[in-house]
C-alpha cells in the first residue's frame, strides 16, 4: 500500500525534491505507519534556501502596513481553523486534542504580538546631535533565517520564531521534526491563503543532512534551534563557527519545590498536571518534585491518588494523556523506570501496567510516580521526557535550592508556598530562566521572552518578546547632514560634536 509523502514547500507550493530518502511517520495511538516524510538531500536543501534568498529583497522592501495586513489575515485564519491543526498534531504526536489546541493558541499569541511590528521596529531619532547634524537608528532584517524545531510542539515552537522573523522582514526556512512533519505544511498553506508572497515562508523536511546545510550555507543569516541539549550544543558551535547568529534552546530537568506551608491539595494537582500533561513530553514539564520536610508522605499520597485517576488513551477520545511519540522513545522512557526500580527507588504508581483506551500497538506508558529518588540515580540525573514524576525528599529550603542550582539544566522551575518571603528569596536565588510561584509551568506570555539558563540554552537571546525582535534584526545608526555653509572647510581630525 502506498503512503502519502510529506515533502518540502517553496514558492508557495509543495516541492517534492530529488532525494528518495524517507522516514516513516506513525500514529502513536495505533502504532501504524500513516505517512512518510522526505529527507532532503543537500541539493534539495539548497533549492529551499535559494527560494528564501530570492524572496528576501522584495519582502524586506514591503511596507510595514502590507506586512501587518498579511499577519492579521494569518492570525484570523489560524484562529478560525486551529481545530484542524490540532487534529493533525494529535495524529502524529499523540497528545490529546485539547492539549494540541492549547499549543496552537499559545503560538497564536506570538502572531498577535508580531502584529504590533510597526511599534516594535521603531528606531530613535535625535535632531541636532551636532550642529545641523541629525542621528537616527533603524532595525533592519537579517535575510533568510532557519528555524529547526523538535517533535514535541510541532506548531507552537516554530511559532515562537517565524511570526517575528517574517514581521521584521526576514524570509524563513522551517525544518520541522521528522516525527511530526505535517503541521508545517498546513501552516505553509495558511500563509499562502493569508497572502504571504512566494518564498517568504519555506519548509525543508529532513534530518542531519538538512540541518547541516542550514548551518553552513552562506545565505542563511541566523538559526533558531530547539531540541535536546547535545544537538543544541552542536548546532550552536557549528552555526556560530560559520558566522551565523544562533539561539539554540536545549533540554531540561525541571524541579518544583513544595514547602511545608504549601496548600498540599493544590500542589498535588499542579504536580500531576505539570508532570503528566502531554505525557511529560514538554520542555517545561515538572519531572522532579522536591518535597521539603515532614509533608513528604502526605504529598506523595495526594499525588498518587490523583495520578491513579488519569485516563491514558487515544488523544482523539476522552483521555487525559496520550501515548508517547514513538516506540523507541517509549521504550527508552520505560527503561528509566526499570533503572529507578533497580536503583532502589519506590514505584508508587506504575505506568508500565497501563491499560490504555487505544490501539494494541500504540506507544503506551501510563503516568508513573517514583518516590525516594536520589541524585545519583539515572531517573533523576537524565532528561527523561516522558510521564515519569520523581519525588526527591529533602530537609530544608536550602537543600532544595542547592539541588536545583547544582543541576546542569536551567529551563523552568516552580515553588509552592504561601510564604511570600520564601517565594521572593527563591525567585532571586534560583539559577533558572523561567520561574513559577505557585505556577507549575511558567511559560512566559508572547510579549516576554522564553528561554532557559545553563545547558537549556546556548546563545544569549531568548525566544519572542523583545529578545525575539532583537534576534531577528540588526541595528544601524545613521548620521545625516544636509550640506550647509557652516559645514565647509578642511579638517582631518576625528569627527567631534560641535
Ligand atoms: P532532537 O534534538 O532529537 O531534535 C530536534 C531537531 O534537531 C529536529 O528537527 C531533528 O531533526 C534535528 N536533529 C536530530 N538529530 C540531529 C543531528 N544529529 N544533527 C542535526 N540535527 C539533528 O529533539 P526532539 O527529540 O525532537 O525534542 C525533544 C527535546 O527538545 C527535549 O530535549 C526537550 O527538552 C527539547 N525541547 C526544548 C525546549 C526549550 O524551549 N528549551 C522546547 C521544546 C523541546
Amino acid at each position: 500500500m502506498s503512503v502519502t509523502t510529506i515533502s518540502h514547500w517553496i514558492n508557495n507550493k509543495v516541492f517534492p525534491g530529488s532525494s528518495s530518502n524517507t522516514a516513516p511517520v506513525t500514529n502513536p495511538a495505533t502504532g501504524e505507519t500513516t505517512k512518510q516524510v522526505s529527507l532532503a538531500s543537500v541539493e534539495d536543501a539548497r533549492a529551499v534556501i535559494d527560494s528564501a534568498a530570492a524572496a528576501f529583497p522584495g519582502w524586506r522592501d514591503t511596507s510595514l502596513t502590507k506586512r501587518v495586513e498579511v499577519l492579521f489575515r494569518f492570525r484570523e485564519l489560524l484562529n478560525e481553523r486551529k481545530a484542524e491543526l490540532a487534529e493533525i498534531i494529535t495524529s502524529e504526536h499523540g497528545k490529546v486534542v485539547s492539549d494540541a489546541l492549547g499549543e496552537v493558541t499559545r503560538g497564536q499569541e506570538v502572531v498577535e504580538f508580531a502584529c504590533g511590528i510597526p511599534h516594535l521596529l521603531q528606531g530613535g531619532y535625535t535632531e541636532n546631535a551636532s550642529t545641523k547634524i541629525d542621528a537616527h537608528s533603524a532595525h533592519q532584517p537579517l535575510g533568510p533565517v532557519a528555524i529547526i524545531s523538535p517533535f514535541n510542539f510541532p506548531a507552537m515552537v516554530p511559532m515562537w520564531f517565524f511570526p517575528l522573523a517574517i514581521a521584521a522582514g526576514n524570509t524563513v526556512v522551517l525544518k520541522p521534526s521528522e516525527k511530526d512533519p505535517s503541521a508545517s505544511l498546513w501552516i505553509a498553506e495558511l500563509w499562502k491563503e493569508a497572502g504571504l508572497p512566494d518564498g517568504v515562508f519555506n519548509v525543508l523536511q529532513g534530518d542531519k543532512v538538512a540541518v547541516d546545510e542550514l548551518l553552513t550555507h552562506r545565505s542563511i543569516k541566523a538559526v533558531s534551534f530547539v531540541g535536546s541539549t547535545p544537538i543544541a550544543q552542536y548546532v550552536y558551535s557549528t552555526g556560530t563557527a560559520a558566522g551565523k547568529r544562533v539561539q539554540a534552546l536545549g533540554g531540561a530537568k525541571n524541579h518544583a519545590i513544595v514547602l511545608p506551608d504549601a496548600d498540599l491539595d493544590l500542589a498535588a494537582d499542579a504536580m500531576v498536571n505539570a508532570g503528566f500533561g502531554s505525557a511529560g513530553e514538554r520542555c517545561m514539564a515538572i519531572s522532579a518534585c522536591v518535597a521539603v520536610g515532614p509533608i513528604a508522605d502526605t504529598l506523595v499520597e495526594k499525588i498518587a491518588e490523583r495520578t491513579r485517576t488519569i485516563k491514558t488513551g487515544d488523544g482523539t477520545k476522552n483521555s487525559d494523556m496520550g501515548p508517547l511519540v514513538t516506540k523507541v522513545h517509549r521504550d527508552k522512557v520505560k527503561s528509566y523506570v526499570d533503572a529507578g526500580e533497580a536503583d532502589g527507588a519506590t514505584i508508587v504508581v506504575d505506568g508500565r501496567d497501563v491499560n490504555p483506551d487505544g490501539g494494541a500497538d500504540g506507544f503506551w506508558l501510563g503516568p508513573t510516580l517514583i518516590d525516594n529518588v536520589t541524585t545519583g540515580m539515572s531517573v533523576y540525573r537524565d532528561e527523561i521526557f516522558g510521564p515519569v514524576l520523581s519525588v526527591v525528599r529533602v530537609n530544608s529550603y536550602d537543600e532544595a535550592l542547592d539541588l536545583i542550582n547544582d543541576n546542569p539544566y536551567g529551563n523552568g522551575t516552580a515553588i509552592f508556598t504561601n510564604d511570600g518571603g520564601a517565594a521572593r528569596r527563591f525567585q532571586n536565588e534560583v539559577e533558572v530562566g523561567m520561574v513559577g510561584i505557585n505556577v507549575p509551568i511558567p511559560v512566559p506570555m508572547a510579549y516576554f521572552s522564553f528561554g532557559g539558563w545553563k545547558n537549556s540554552l546556548f546563545g544569549d537571546t531568548h525566544a519572542h518578546g523583545k529578545e525575539g525582535i532583537h534576534f531577528f534584526t540588526r541595528t544601524k545608526a545613521i548620521t545625516t547632514r544636509w550640506l550647509d555653509p557652516s559645514h565647509g572647510g578642511l579638517n582631518l581630525g576625528f569627527p567631534q560634536n560641535a
